[in-house]
């Protein structure tokens, strides 16, 4: 623990782990959820070296002078993924819930980059509970879709240290929050007509100019074959049916 007498540069390692850039989107694990070795069964095989320095670290309670560049240096590096691991397990409790809620309320997730979602404000979920496998993506609540984080230093983090289940179980416990969904779609247009209909309009012309060419070709047929013949005079549109018919005749 850092005590009254120590430098104004000592800080508690919590502290200087939510406040280094790219960090932002932890939330501060209590002490006394860390403390309680309960909460952390099974943590030391997915830690297996420097386990118990990096806790201490965590804790404010390694001695540092004693050690080399080296070493602490693997010792941070262990207390990051193992202060990972133990958020991933905190923010799916009542008390990491409430904390969790307070970012997404501040939008510390970042919001939805849907247009049609109107600046939703995002929750970071894990593809997978496994460490190292997959990096954290953002969910959005309006759209439910998932999106990259915008910055590379956010794109990087084990998706692992916030988990599968936690946005979800957040709206379970706090179903008020719950947005309501969007059911806007964009709709694509080329000059204002929907794709659709231009599609729609292409199927009619194509039926047209086959009707006006069947309708040239028994006029045609009709002239060669009596030249007197002259009993249509109206223009018609001949479907296809139609004009087999008069080809029959
Ligand atoms: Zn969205």
């Amino acid at each position: 623990m850092s005590s009254g007498t120590d430098s104004e540069y000592a800080k508690y390692w919590i502290d200087w782990f939510l406040e280094t850039k790219g960090n932002e989107y932890f939330c501060e694990v209590d002490e006394d959820y860390i403390l309680d070795r309960f909460n952390l069964t099974g943590l030391s095989q997915e830690v297996q070296q420097y386990y118990s320095e990096a806790l201490d670290m965590i804790t404010d309670n390694l001695d540092e002078d004693t050690l080399s560049d080296k070493a602490r240096e693997h010792i941070e590096k262990a207390a990051r993924h193992l202060y990972g691991l133990i958020h991933a397990r905190f923010v799916i409790t009542t008390r990491g819930l409430t904390k969790m809620l307070d970012k997404y309320k501040k939008g510390d997730f970042g919001r939805c980059p849907r247009v049609l979602c109107n600046v939703q404000p995002l929750l970071p979920v894990g593809l997978s509970d496994v460490p190292l496998t997959k990096t954290v993506k953002l969910y959005c609540p309006r759209c439910e879709d998932i999106y990259n984080p915008k910055s590379s230093r956010h794109a990087s983090i084990d998706g692992a240290y916030f988990g599968t289940s936690f946005p979800h179980m957040l709206f379970q416990v706090h179903p008020s929050y719950m947005p309501t969904k969007s059911f806007d779609r964009y709709e694509p247009r080329i000059f204002g007509f929907k794709i659709h209909d231009i599609a729609e309009q292409h199927r009619w012309q194509d039926r047209a100019r086959e009707e006006f060419q069947n309708k040239l070709k028994e006029e045609d047929d009709k002239s060669k074959g009596n030249s007197a013949g002259r009993q249509q005079q109206q223009p018609r549109l001949v479907t296809t049916t139609s004009s087999q018919k008069v080809e029959g005749k």
